[in-house]
């Protein structure tokens, strides 16, 4: 699923080759031919990246919005225009370079009112340096949900997601299950912290590391795509800090993951069952459990 710093990291991208330019669009599979023929021959003034929502400025208050969802992708390339395969949703192109819309959930037309309308619904995003945590934290200590679910929330915060919540959550040894308002300011302010440094390599790098060197197993090199994480599908597997078996359960609708020793589980929360495995075997087996939604 794309998080906030991919969907950053298409518009900083496609603004650098798209900007300042007359573009061309098009819906091969045809869901989105208004949309398509509304923006063709426009120019795109630039693109911006609120939350995990991406919005195309082509002036005069009128926006492109996509969103794309768990599913949604862009490929792109060099001119001529490739063979459309599978379901093409949308194509915006130069006479250089072009891109393909695949999969996404949103692709529709905005004005003023409907921009400023989801930016107002968008929580702080820890991408953008004039972001006030404290917006967020005002919701999340009057809170009775816990901190997993409410860190999914694109209300609360814009543009997380599933990695970032598990892996930030064990940075800063909270256990997903504990309440918002168990949350203190203090450690609420060191996890904006983290989400601040991990989604702006990941914005940066277009791929997500959460690690440090010394925690990996090989700490020199480029990363293994099995040292990235600390707990994100590492369930059954040791944790890097403590050796204790990671655990997983799903939340809300999809999987946490967490170390019981260094995560301690909130009063009433009962322990997980965890059953190890090999670092080949796949993750998220049947011993998956379901946490209660608390909220
Ligand atoms: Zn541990």
């Amino acid at each position: 699923m794309p998080e906030g710093p991919q969907v950053a990291r298409y518009a900083r991208l496609q603004s650098e080759v798209l900007a300042g330019k007359r573009v061309r669009a098009d819906s091969p599979n045809g869901r989105s031919e208004d949309v398509a023929a509304a923006i063709d021959g426009l120019k795109l003034l630039g693109i911006e990246a609120i939350g995990k929502h991406l919005l195309y400025d082509f002036g005069k208050e009128r926006y492109l919005h996509v969103h794309l969802g768990r599913f949604g992708n862009f490929d792109a390339g060099a001119m001529p225009l490739p063979e459309v395969r599978g379901i093409l949703r949308l194509r915006i192109y130069t006479s250089k370079r072009w891109f393909e819309l695949r999969g996404a959930i949103a692709i529709d037309l905005y004005d003023a009112e409907r921009r400023a309308a989801l930016e107002a619904r968008i929580g702080p995003n820890p991408l953008d340096p004039d972001a006030d945590p404290m917006r967020a934290y005002a919701k999340i200590h009057k809170s009775r949900s816990s901190i997993g679910m409410l860190m999914m929330d694109q209300s609360i915060v814009g543009g997380i997601g599933n990695i970032y919540r598990s892996e930030v959550l064990f940075m800063n040894r909270v256990h997903p299950l504990r309440l918002g308002t168990s949350i203190d300011r203090k450690t609420w302010r060191a996890i904006w912290k983290d989400l601040v440094r991990v989604m702006e390599h990941g914005a940066i790098h277009g791929r997500i590391v959460t690690t440090d060197p010394k925690d990996r197993e090989k700490p020199a090199g480029a990363v293994r795509r099995t040292d990235r994480f600390y707990v994100y599908h590492r369930d059954g597997l040791p944790c890097r800090r403590c050796g204790t078996l990671v655990a997983t359960a799903e939340l809300g609708t999809r999987k946490v993951f967490w170390c019981p020793h260094d995560q301690p589980a909130p009063d009433g929360a009962s322990a997980p069952h965890v059953r190890k495995r090999s670092a080949k075997s796949p993750s998220g087996s049947a011993q998956t459990s379901r946490l209660p939604k608390t909220s």
